[in-house]
């Protein structure tokens, strides 16, 4: 009998949006003429830019005549994407180097997948509450979680303490659920402590393409000495509206290394291109056509087009909590609204209130960690009509 990997069992039994799903599913049942309007799930709407569909052409033009044919490619992406995002990243002032860019499938393989090359004993800090993937793919490893709070206190953007001794630690900044983005002095203490204590920063900068306060930090390696202890995560899901296309990028400094027990000194770069060449191969051309197409300057202002129509319902979802008097963070920086539950209520809750009273679908933050537990998740991702919609019921309701 296989022994199976029994960290398994400690997985909360029901991820998050299966549960949403299954309520959503009992509701509709009950009540089949009523609209339900979903503004849950962070999956964007709008189709793909001009120049996206462009590329993606072109990438399969390619594939149709024998003289371009692509086969098998690297599995750390072709040149020319990396370069896009060399680009990409100059324009943004950051220098990067082609050869530190894994092109994948997406943010979430790659935030999973990372854990590969770290033991499993090792302290991991994760911000409650965040993005699941990264509790959920340690918790898989056996790995000892500490959990750093996210509260209205700290405008869910918690910093570190001088009793803090941790290995690695996540950071997603702007962050999904809250909303909430990291300044530059901010980052620069986690870089710093780091440092200082030989850990090494996993960040998650899915959303930097929300930013709008130019004085925020796009990229971690906007801080001084984040090559020597950060990883970053970034993806075209949320930037290029890719969440069906997929792929991402993570971005792995050379200069990123730590000493073995045995003296060696082992390069994470060269470990995840290890890594990636093993186990993975390959993101498909012609995504990889599209993608390229996103980092170019035209593309990029195509993606802004759709960013500025989020942006836009981010807006009239805030105003909404302005005007009934509702605590809210995000929304600026971020496609999310991260509301504090009205009359006290617990975020599952007030997921059904909605549910039941105006038919809106929100995420409840109970699903991001203990910290959630009295705030709800409301995104910007939905169609105009359907924001105004839903606007509307909740303007009657709340
Ligand atoms: C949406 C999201 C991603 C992107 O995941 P993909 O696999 O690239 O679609 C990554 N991190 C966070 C925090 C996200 O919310």
């Amino acid at each position: 009998m296989p022994k199976l990997n029994e960290n398994y069992l400690n997985l909360k039994a029901s991820y998050l949006f299966s549960e949403i799903a299954h309520r959503v599913a009992a509701y509709s049942e009950a009540h089949p003429d009523q609209k339900i309007i979903r503004l849950g799930i962070g999956d964007v709407t709008l189709p793909l830019g001009a120049s996206v569909i462009k590329g993606l052409h072109e990438g399969v033009d390619a594939m149709a005549s024998k003289e371009t044919f692509k086969g098998y490619g690297p599995e750390q992406g072709y040149e020319f994407v990396r370069d896009a995002i060399v680009d990409y990243y100059a324009r943004n002032g950051i220098t990067i180097h082609a050869k530190e860019i894994f092109i994948s499938d997406g943010a979430k393989s790659d935030t999973g997948n990372i854990t590969d090359l770290f033991d499993r004993d090792n302290v991991v800090l994760i911000p409650d509450p965040v993005y699941p993937v990264y509790v959920d793919t340690n918790t898989m490893n056996g790995r000892n979680i500490t959990y750093i709070n996210a509260t209205a206190e700290n405008n869910f953007l918690p910093m570190p303490d001088e009793n803090l001794a941790v290995d690695i630690i996540y950071i997603c900044s702007p962050n999904n659920p809250t909303g909430a983005a990291y300044n530059k002095e901010q980052l620069k203490v986690w870089v710093d402590y780091a440092l200082k204590n030989n850990a090494v920063l996993l960040y998650d900068s899915a959303y930097e393409c929300f930013i709008t306060d130019p004085t925020l930090p796009r990229s971690i390696f906007e801080i001084e000495g984040a090559r020597k202890c950060a990883i970053e995560f970034c993806s075209l899901s949320k930037t290029a509206g890719f969440t069906g296309t997929r792929c991402g990028y993570t971005i792995v400094p050379t200069e990123l290394e730590f000493t073995a027990s045995t003296g060696a000194v082992m390069n994470l770069n060269a470990m995840w291109n290890r890594r990636q060449s093993t186990k993975f191969n390959g993101v498909s051309y012609i995504v990889q056509s599209g993608a390229a197409a996103a980092f170019t300057e035209e593309g990029m202002a195509d993606c802004k087009k759709n960013i500025a129509y989020y942006q836009e319902n981010a807006k009239l979802l805030a105003d909404l909590m302005t005007r009934k008097g509702i605590r809210y963070y995000g929304g600026v920086n971020s496609p999310y609204i991260w509301l504090e539950c009205p009359n006290g209520m617990e975020s599952w809750e007030f997921f059904d209130y909605l549910l039941n009273n105006a038919q809106v679908v929100g995420t409840p933050g109970a699903g991001f960690g203990n910290n959630g537990k009295y705030f709800f998740r409301l995104t910007s991702f939905g169609s105009r009509e359907a924001t105004l919609e839903a606007i509307e019921r909740l303007e009657k309701l709340l």
